[in-house]
């Protein structure tokens, strides 16, 4: 090989912010990222929320679903029913890893754990809410400076918005009514807010979501200098890393349209195949570290919905504001999220991250006999993220003798919760339904979702400063290797209530930059 030639499993945001960082930092260097699933969008990695037709995205959704979608599923007899309460493919476009026909893993008690298999990876389903982790949600290895450069540097690639809806008046009267209720027993800088989330604000009052693609930017524009040194290849599953117990030379990769598998050499691989398959994949290829798939965490949503009241609302928003409100969405009637609000975690007070998202419709058809039927108002979604607590005993273990479906070491999650966990799970439900009273009736009592819900599952491969409790060293190598490097929510080692994904693209920017430095003092 006479280029440097990185090789990055998995095209979800975090392996396309290693190819973006490593492309722009290295000018000889090529990247070849491989994915398992189909490209699903004329933009590969595009959000499939931007696809206006509702058909065009219904069938997006299902080619994501893996083992779950159209024929495969037929193939492996699972049945077209609900696998969890109220949900088939968990949610659309990913699939459970639990889902009931040949080679499903085995999931009874994380029941909804559930991935994507598409380019741009679960990115391409993703509400992109992109808050940033407080207190003891921060990784504590890395310094605050150099954490604001990581952080920002990620807002930047996933195209932050702190101020979308914010001009919302219902969005702003929804967040009066919640101050009131819980202003008082929150920190400075903590409040009731806006929820920032990653895209691009259109001129009409819309909302383009990022997905992959943005992260990857000019490396999916034609004629650029950084595109014709990056390769993406769908369909193709890796099935092996090929290294000799330090140091990794490449990949065997099979191509899922011919069935071929080839070797494909590389001077560094990284992998990002989210936070159940890379584990997988390292196991597969005999890279078994201790610490690999324990430490699972998640946080736990109790949900509720509430139909907003009419008398409340109106004392802070006028008719006209409400006309023009409801005349904006309806110019977007594929995208019903109008504004988005949240109580972020805080510490010792709320150790919960609420989300509140105000919607014209509820999530589910309401009978016209009910009160709210047609509520005028609209209604709030809310969910409060509630922490898990890192223990080895909770994770994932692999097989040696039971294949998955797709002839991969399958796996058993093990995940139960201790009694601090249950009291704040039970705190949480406490203050949901406070949230609830402040702003109208609920439609659907607060409840549990089943474990797994979250999609949001961290740790099976934590960062961490001792090898004996994390698979990778501060700069997402795992210990031992000098050129493998890991990705993912996986990575985050503390006990988290936000959506992650932003801090795992700030760690993925700290993991690029350290192997461009060492690819490029390597020559
Ligand atoms: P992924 O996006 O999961 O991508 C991994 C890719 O690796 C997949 O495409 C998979 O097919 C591929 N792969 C796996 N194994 C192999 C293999 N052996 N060979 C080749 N390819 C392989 N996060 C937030 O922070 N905020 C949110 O608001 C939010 N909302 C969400 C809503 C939904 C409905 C969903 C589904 C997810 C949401 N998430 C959210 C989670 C977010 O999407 C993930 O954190 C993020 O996509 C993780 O990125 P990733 O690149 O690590 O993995």
């Amino acid at each position: 090989m006479s280029e440097t030639t990185i090789a990055i499993v998995g095209s979800g945001p975090i392996g396309s912010a290693y190819a973006r960082v490593l492309l722009e930092s290295l000018p000889d260097a090529r990247v070849v990222m491989f994915e398992a699933g189909p490209q699903i969008t004329e933009r590969p990695g595009e959000s499939v929320r931007n696809i206006a037709d509702p058909d065009e995205k219904a069938r997006a959704r299902e080619r994501s679903q893996g083992p779950q979608s159209g024929a495969f599923r037929d193939a492996l007899g699972i049945p077209a029913t609900a696998v969890v309460e109220g949900m088939f493919t968990a949610r659309q476009g990913t699939h459970l890893f639990d889902f009931g026909g040949e080679g499903s893993a085995h999931a009874s008690s994380f029941p909804a754990a559930a991935g994507a298999t598409n380019v741009g990876g679960q990115g391409s389903h993703w509400t992109c809410a992109i808050p940033r982790p407080a207190f003891s949600e921060k990784l504590d290895f890395i310094d605050d400076d150099e954490w604001e450069d990581l952080v920002s540097t990620a807002e930047d690639l996933l195209h932050k918005q702190s101020a979308a809806f914010s001009d919302s008046p219902v969005g702003a009267a929804i967040r009066t009514l919640l101050d009131r209720e819980f202003g008082a027993e929150l920190p400075e800088g903590y409040g009731v807010s806006t929820l920032p989330v990653a895209g691009d604000p259109q001129p009409d009052g819309t909302m383009r979501w990022a997905g992959a693609d943005t992260v990857l930017g000019p490396l999916i524009e034609p004629g650029t200098g950084t595109a014709a040194r990056f390769e993406l290849r769908d369909l193709h599953l890796v099935r092996r890393i090929a290294h000799d117990g330090t140091h990794v030379r490449g990949l065997v990769v099979e191509d899922l349209r011919t069935r071929e598998e080839s070797f494909v050499e590389a001077d560094a691989v990284v992998v990002a195949a989210d936070a159940f398959r890379s584990p997988q994949l390292l196991w597969a290829s005999g890279i078994r570290p201790a610490p690999l798939g324990r430490y699972l965490t998640e946080h736990h949503v109790v949900i509720s919905t509430v139909a907003l009241d009419g008398e409340r609302m109106s004392a802070l928003v006028s008719d006209d504001e409400l006309e023009a409100e409801l005349a904006r969405r309806a110019t977007n009637p594929a995208d019903p999220v109008a504004a988005v609000n949240r109580i972020p975690f805080s510490e010792p007070g709320h150790p919960y991250s609420a989300q509140i998202m105000y919607a014209e419709n509820p999530p589910f058809p309401l009978d016209a006999s009910h009160p709210a039927f047609e509520n005028r108002w609209g209604y709030v979604n809310m969910g409060f993220g509630v922490r898990k607590f890192p223990r080895v005993e909770d994770g994932v273990t692999f097989s040696d003798d039971e294949l998955d479906y797709r002839g991969l070491p399958n796996f058993t999650i093990d995940y139960s919760l201790d009694a601090d966990e249950e009291r704040e799970i039970a705190e949480a439900t406490e203050r949901l339904r406070r949230a609830g009273d402040a702003l109208g009736t609920f439609i659907a009592e607060p409840r549990l979702l089943p474990f797994g819900s979250s999609l949001h599952f961290m740790g099976t491969m934590r960062a961490g400063t001792d090898a004996e409790t994390s698979v990778a060293d501060p700069y997402s190598r795992v210990w031992g290797f000098d050129n493998l490097v890991v990705g993912g929510n996986a990575l985050i080692p503390t006990a988290n209530t936000m959506n992650p994904t932003l801090t795992s693209v700030a760690i993925a920017v700290r993991g690029a930059r350290h192997l461009a430095q060492e690819l490029g003092a390597r020559g």
